[in-house]
């Protein structure tokens, strides 16, 4: 019996680590962050002296990284990289540049899909990510395509990166934003684009409630 996916795709800030936690609590399901797993790659090959473009040693490092996710009682995640806690780590700026620099080797995303699929289990997955619902999970029975405006996902990337203590700037965030869209975007390994089957839903000025009502009302509908 193949269990029940979500995907929910879309760029940096789009709301969809805040949506797929709230989803996967309400259904009781699992959570993917792929994201995540970008991170954590870059964050080890940033420790082990790899440079971002040595395709063959990071493919390599991907087929055997050494990572944990654990889910918390809150249902956040905790990472783990080699026996050491990366939660908060693999949020900084470094790495989130990092990571869209390993995500755009074709031989990398390849050596994750194992791992990624591997997240599909009973009673349903929710998968957050840029390919979920066109590369990772295609066959999944309900898509969602999260984006907003770039100016709102940067405020939105400005207060979750203060709460957390990091200090950084609003304008330097947008540019970033922009930056890592377009080589999300643009690459030609799993490029960001919605799945043709995918409900998009534009989150700018839209509170969170309203968001997941119409992704419920969706997943409803499909599943
Ligand atoms: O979602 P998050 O910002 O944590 O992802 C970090 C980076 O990993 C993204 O900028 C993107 O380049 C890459 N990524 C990807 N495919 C995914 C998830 C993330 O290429 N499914």
């Amino acid at each position: 019996v193949q269990a029940p996916i979500v995907t929910v795709d879309g760029p940096s800030g789009a709301g969809k680590g805040t949506i797929c936690q709230l989803l996967s609590k309400h259904l009781g399901w699992h959570l993917l962050d792929s994201g995540a797993i970008y991170r954590v790659l870059a964050l080890a090959a940033i420790h082990h002296d790899i440079e971002l473009t040595n395709e063959e040693a990071l493919t390599l490092m991907a087929a055997h990284l050494d990572v944990q996710f654990l889910t918390r009682d809150d249902n956040g995640i905790k990472v783990v990289l080699e026996g050491e806690d990366v939660t908060t780590t693999i949020r900084s700026q470094e790495c989130s540049d990092a990571a869209s620099k390993v995500a755009a080797l074709p031989r990398v995303r390849e050596a994750l899909l194992r791992r990624q699929r591997a997240f599909n289990a009973m009673p349903g997955l929710v998968a957050d990510g840029r390919d979920m619902g066109t590369v990772v999970f295609p066959q999944a029975p309900a898509k969602i395509f999260l984006t907003a405006s770039a100016e709102e996902r940067a405020q939105r990337r400005y207060n979750q990166l203060q709460d957390k203590g990091f200090d950084v700037k609003i304008n330097r965030l947008l540019a970033e934003i922009i930056e890592r869209d377009e080589r999300d975007i643009n690459r030609s390994a799993s490029p960001l684009v919605p799945a043709d089957d995918a409900l998009v839903i534009d989150t700018s000025g839209v509170c969170i409630d309203d968001v997941l009502a119409l992704v419920l009302e969706h997943v409803n509908k499909k599943i």
